[in-house]
């Protein structure tokens, strides 16, 4: 068998070489499956290195990338369901659940950005219980404050002026 010491835990002889490996990596419950692995591991660290002179790691690497944009759209066709199902548009949800830019729900549901743990929440529990709608719009006036000051000008000059 060939060994070599570890790179990662210093383990002598504790890596090990493989080949032909299939392996599956999951990202929020969904799968891809990466077959003819080749590379070594370590016995005692767990530490993979995949062979250089094959496309272990570039396929590995492109395997994930893959998964967490699958994750994201998914994600997005989920606030876009839930959205419609309230009868809420884009602009709406917005202000009434998240803040942000006007166009922030456009991009959580083209699953360009992943939504703020918070909202999907939100969005989760109004879709598991939508009557809760009313309440949520309820509770929500008032509750931002970035905007709730108002600022007369007084034209105390022209008042004074005028005569
Ligand atoms: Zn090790």
């Amino acid at each position: 068998m060939k060994t070599r010491q570890c790179f990662s835990c210093g383990a002598r002889e504790g890596m090990t070489h493989f080949e032909g490996r299939g392996e599956t990596i999951s990202v929020k419950g969904m799968e891809r499956r990466i077959d003819d692995l080749a590379g070594w591991e370590c016995r005692k660290c767990g530490e993979v290195e995949w062979d250089a002179d094959t496309d272990s790691a570039e396929r590995y690497t492109q395997a994930g990338d893959d998964l967490v944009i699958a994750a994201r759209q998914m994600i997005g066709n989920e606030m876009k369901r839930i959205r419609r199902k309230l009868h809420l548009t884009q602009k709406e949800t917005v202000q009434l659940l998240s803040g942000g830019g006007h166009n922030a729900f456009s991009r959580y549901e083209r699953g360009e950005v992943l939504p703020p743990k918070a909202l999907m929440l939100l969005m989760r529990l109004l879709d598991r219980y939508p009557h809760l709608l009313a309440d949520a719009k309820a509770l929500g006036e008032g509750a931002d404050l970035r905007n709730a000051f108002k600022y007369t000008e007084h034209k105390e000059h022209e008042t004074l002026t005028v005569s």
